[in-house]
């Protein structure tokens, strides 16, 4: 009888640099730079969203959801996730033993982190960071006039968004460790933030290849 029936491979685990920042933050400029030049993956949960098809069964969950401004539930956040994280391999769009996955709105909360941590081997945290929020404001209010995201243009809703974000994310970050966590202060231009996110991290995001 041979042995090695008997053994079976791990799945692999998603090398992960996790994206934290407020509405405005730039995480998606960031997120967008490294991986075009730096060659990994950036994953947003709501491009994730956006993108299920209406009619499909996940995508009646999202809108039944994000229709009343709610988070989807934690549990199908993470398998809808993870099924798509499958797909984009199954399709040679990511490659997991080359590329880091810049993971950008997921986890967004603490059960999420929980459930999520099984599927990723964490390298980095990158947290932007808005010390001004009146100035975090008027950018959002300028990206909703072009965007007409109408939901911006609203200062109330937009300060409730900020404080759940910041209610959340002091949550989740106690749940890493914090010797993972590198903090960068984003009221400057992309460039600036990018520079500094380089200086610091540019040895592990050209050291993603197995
Ligand atoms: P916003 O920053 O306006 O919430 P996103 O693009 O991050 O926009 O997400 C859009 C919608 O997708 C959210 O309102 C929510 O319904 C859903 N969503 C995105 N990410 C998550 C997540 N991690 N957990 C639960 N729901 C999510």
């Amino acid at each position: 009888m041979q042995e090695d029936k008997f053994f079976f491979e791990e799945p692999p685990r998603f090398r992960s640099i996790l994206l934290f920042g407020p509405p405005g933050s730039g995480k998606g400029t960031l997120g967008k730079f490294l991986s075009s030049a730096g060659n990994h993956y950036h994953l947003s949960s709501g491009d994730i969203f956006r993108g299920l098809s209406p009619e499909s069964p996940a995508g009646k969950v999202f809108h039944k959801y994000a229709g009343k401004g709610k988070l989807v539930p934690d549990e199908i956040t993470i398998q809808i996730w993870h099924h798509f994280v499958g797909g984009l391999i199954a399709t040679n769009s990511y490659f997991p033993h080359e590329q880091f996955l810049l993971l950008d709105g997921v986890p967004r909360t603490l059960k999420q982190a929980e459930l999520i941590d099984p599927y990723i081997d964490l390298q980095q945290i990158i947290v932007l960071e808005m010390p001004n929020i009146e100035g975090l404001i008027n950018r959002l209010k300028r990206r909703a006039m072009i965007e007409r995201r109408l939901d911006d243009f609203d200062e109330d809703v937009l300060k409730t968004r900020m404080q759940v974000y910041q209610d959340e994310t002091v949550k989740l970050l106690k749940h890493y460790p914090q010797e993972q966590i590198s903090t960068f202060n984003a009221d400057q231009t992309p460039l600036d933030v990018l520079r500094d996110v380089l200086v610091k991290l540019s040895y592990l995001l050209t050291h993603s290849r197995e």
